[in-house]
């Protein structure tokens, strides 16, 4: 649409340091997905020991290019390298996971930024089951800056009642037990069991565990025990298959956000 009605084509930059394995899949799987939608894809690898000033500085330079909409600075970074200051110097306009701290006061404060992508696909499923989230008693396990804490801010937006689970919260499953919506973001394989889960709830799995199987290597299992809590649970979603989609379809939303924002355009696809 974009290309068609405006003869803009939305550029998304991707930072990637160093050979781990994970990362490399996800920026090729991201690069993939703009390639399938008609968004521009630039790569830029810097080795491991690069230093952080060579990163800062790819980033200054992505800031001033005008074919970039959107940075993505694939996480984690190699020790030596503090991923919150690299985060501090992208321009948050073009920041597609929403972690500047610019973008965080947005969500916070209810007003227009981007959205980081895990969260926002979070919501958009939450949405497909729940026309009218108000009032819902929402439990969120995990505090982290990059699902658990994004999760909660948008379910207190959608007016949820919303509880932050932790490590250091006494008595989780009373928490958990209470919950029309479950949304688990631990890193603890399958550590959700059904007894934990209130008959009817909505569950949105985000864990992503790789485990290894007797005699068959290693396989993808979420934070819930997913098949015992399908037979509880109003909705639940499946790993792999369910949170992992949508979070790069809000990726390439976001890009697209960008894109329109950039050039005084209303945004796509409003959430
Ligand atoms: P993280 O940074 O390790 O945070 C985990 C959070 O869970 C922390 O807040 C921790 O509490 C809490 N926690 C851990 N064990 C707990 C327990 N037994 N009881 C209560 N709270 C506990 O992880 P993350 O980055 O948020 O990621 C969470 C999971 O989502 C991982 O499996 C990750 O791979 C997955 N993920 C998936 C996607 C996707 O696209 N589907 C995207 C991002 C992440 P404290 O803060 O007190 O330590």
């Amino acid at each position: 649409m974009l290309q068609e009605r405006h003869r803009i084509t939305a550029g998304l930059a991707a930072i990637l340091v160093g050979d781990d394995p994970a990362s490399q899949l996800y920026v090729r799987n991201k690069a993939r997905a703009c390639a399938e939608v008609g968004i521009a894809s630039f790569e830029h690898r810097l080795p491991d020991g690069c230093g952080e000033a060579r990163v800062l500085e790819l980033v200054a330079q992505l800031n001033g290019d005008d074919r970039v909409d959107a940075i993505l600075v694939q996480l984690p970074l190699p020790r030596g390298i503090d991923a919150r200051r690299i985060i501090a110097v992208l321009d948050p306009a073009k920041d597609v996971d929403g972690f500047h701290p610019m973008n965080v006061g947005h969500l916070w404060r209810g007003e227009p930024g981007l959205v980081p992508c895990t969260p926002q696909g979070v919501l958009l499923l939450l949405r497909s089951v729940h026309a009218d989230l108000s009032g819902a008693e929402a439990v969120v396990l995990g505090r982290s800056q990059i699902v658990g804490r994004p999760v909660a801010a948008l379910l207190l937006a959608a007016d949820c009642t919303v509880t932050v689970v932790h490590s250091k919260t006494r008595n989780p499953a009373a928490h958990c037990r209470r919950a029309d919506i479950l949304v688990a973001a631990l890193g603890r394989p399958q550590a959700v069991t059904a007894d934990l889960i209130k008959p009817g709830a909505t569950v949105i799995d985000v864990g992503i565990n790789r485990v290894a199987v007797a005699d068959r290597g290693r396989r993808l299992v979420g934070d819930v025990d997913f098949d015992a809590a399908r037979r509880i649970a109003g909705a639940i979603t499946p790993v792999p298959g369910g949170v992992g989609p949508m979070t790069i379809a809000c990726l390439l939303r976001n890009t697209l956000v960008a894109a329109c924002r950039r050039r005084g355009l209303s945004d796509p696809l409003p959430l």
